[in-house]
C-alpha cells in the first residue's frame, strides 16, 4: 500500500490533530493511544523524511534497518521512563490486515502497566 500522507499519524506529526506526547526527538515522536489497550498505551512514530514514512513493517527496506533499530531503542527507553521496566511491557508491531493495522504509518506499540496476558 503506498504511503498515505493524510493518515491520522501524519495529521498528529503536523499538529493538525491533537495528541498527547511523552517523548519527541529529530525522529521519532511517541504519544499516547487514544483507545489504550493496556493503563500504559504509547505509540512510536518516524517523523515524516520529505513528506513521508514506511507504511508498515512489511513496507521496510535494508535502508530503514539502522532507524528501525533506533525506534525500538527509543520505545525501551520511553517504556523505562514511563516505570514499566521492572514490571515489563509488550512492544508490538502490527502489519497488514490480519494484524489489524488501521493506521498506515508505520508505529511500535509499547503496552504495560498490568499483566498482559498471553500474545494471542
Ligand atoms: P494499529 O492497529 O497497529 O494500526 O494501531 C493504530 C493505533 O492508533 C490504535 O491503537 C488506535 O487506537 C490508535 N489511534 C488512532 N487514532 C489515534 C489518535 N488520533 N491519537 C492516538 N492514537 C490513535
Amino acid at each position: 500500500m503506498p504511503y498515505d500522507p493524510d493518515n491520522v499519524f501524519a495529521k498528529i506529526l503536523r499538529d493538525e490533530i491533537p495528541s498527547t506526547r511523552v517523548y519527541e526527538d529529530d525522529e521519532f515522536i511517541a504519544f499516547r493511544d487514544v483507545a489504550p489497550s493496556a493503563p500504559t498505551h504509547i505509540l512510536v512514530v518516524p517523523r515524516l523524511v520529505e513528506g513521508v514514512a514506511p507504511a508498515s513493517p512489511a513496507a521496510l527496506t535494508e535502508a530503514d534497518a539502522a532507524m528501525v533499530g533506533r525506534l525500538v531503542l527509543t520505545a525501551t527507553r520511553i517504556a523505562s521512563e514511563q516505570g514499566l521496566a521492572e514490571g515489563g511491557y509488550r512492544l508490538v508491531f502490527n502489519s497488514g490486515e490480519d494484524a489489524g493495522q488501521t493506521v498506515h504509518h508505520l508505529h511500535l506499540h509499547i503496552l504495560g502497566g498490568k499483566a498482559l496476558g498471553p500474545v494471542a
